[in-house]
């Protein structure tokens, strides 16, 4: 009998699809950013994300409005994933009934920012006591626009891979957080406020040559390996990738930190990560630039050369977040 330690986050996620089969109104099912679902003549995007205090958050550095924007944020990633529009948020929320009324309404005035700033409706949720910490679980419901949905499959031998925004920031904001240090304002806010990156993933899901895109939340390798696995296609990350900062590089040069491991294994980026044809390239880059004022940094291409995840053509030493390994 296995432990969950030993057969990781996606270990546990393989046996769960296994004991739950999708059905006929199921476009997609489990492994995917959302769920794929056809109810009547159209399709729906379902997701859900759980941020639990000491896992997810800290309160000593978080309040409760980033809580509640943190935890919404993410939920709605996964829609910006799929190039989707969110619709509806539901919200489910375990707290300990000592908890201060005005933290829990922080909370939702967080979640409330998200839903406001991309025009989604919280229409309901759940409230229920634990024993110590806060959970918090949110649902989000969306529709694809553009009539396409972006997976995971579909990255081709020779696409070149591409991310919509710097990384790293995130993972170092935890640690500097965490450690109670003097948190420079850009790694605090990419940890504390990430973005999601719904106008980008709407906009890419337009764009012919776009095979395959996810959201980056447990790190560039360990996300990347999910496009290798799912499109059944090598992928070399390249070390000589720019998503490195001037904040993240300050703040890594001044700890003796390498500031490519966070770029590389650092989660909660929440930036889109895409696989396009080469001969697209110039153009999407080109028009992304002029549509949102930010550059789209190139991190690797798919290969037929080998079928897994590599760092400049090697086994990578670091790969990524996993809930349940240590
Ligand atoms: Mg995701």
């Amino acid at each position: 009998m296995s432990r969950l330690d030993e057969i990781g986050e996606f270990g546990l996620i393989d046996r769960i699809a296994k004991v739950t089969p999708g059905a006929a109104n199921v476009v997609e099912g489990i492994g995917d950013d959302c769920a794929v679902v056809r109810v009547g003549d159209r399709v729906v995007l379902l997701s859900c994300d759980l941020s639990v205090e000491d896992v997810h958050f800290r309160r000593r550095y978080a309040s409760p409005e980033d809580i509640g924007w943190k935890a919404a944020a993410s939920a709605v990633s996964d829609i910006a994933a799929m190039g989707g529009r969110p619709l509806f948020l539901l919200v489910a929320l375990a707290c300990p009934k000592q908890t201060s009324v005005d933290f829990l309404e922080g909370i939702y005035k967080g979640i409330q920012s998200v839903a406001r700033q991309f025009h989604i409706a919280v229409v309901g949720g759940d409230t229920t006591r634990s024993l110590d910490h806060i959970a918090l679980d949110v649902t989000v419901v969306g529709e694809p626009v553009n009539e396409r949905w972006m997976l995971r499959s579909g990255a081709k031998a020779g696409d070149v891979l591409v991310v919509t925004g710097p990384l790293g920031l995130s993972s170092a904001g935890h640690r500097a957080l965490d450690r109670g240090e003097a948190v420079p304002i850009a790694l605090a806010n990419a940890h504390l406020r990430p973005m999601p990156r719904i106008a980008e993933g709407q906009w890419l899901s337009a764009q012919a040559g776009v095979h395959a895109m996810m959201d980056i939340s447990d790190g560039l390798l360990q996300d990347a390996a999910h496009i290798s696995k799912r499109s059944n296609v090598g992928v070399d990350i390249k070390r000589t990738m720019q998503v490195c900062t001037t904040e993240l590089r300050t703040y890594c040069d001044a700890q003796g930190l390498s500031c490519l491991d966070f770029c590389l294994a650092g989660g909660e980026d929440y930036e889109l990560l895409f696989a396009v044809e080469q001969e697209k390239v110039l153009a999407i880059f080109t028009g992304f630039a002029a549509t949102f004022g930010r550059d789209l940094h190139t991190v690797g291409v798919c290969t037929n050369e080998f079928n897994a995840l590599r760092l400049d053509g090697c086994e990578p030493l670091v790969k990524g977040f996993d809930h349940f390994r240590s």
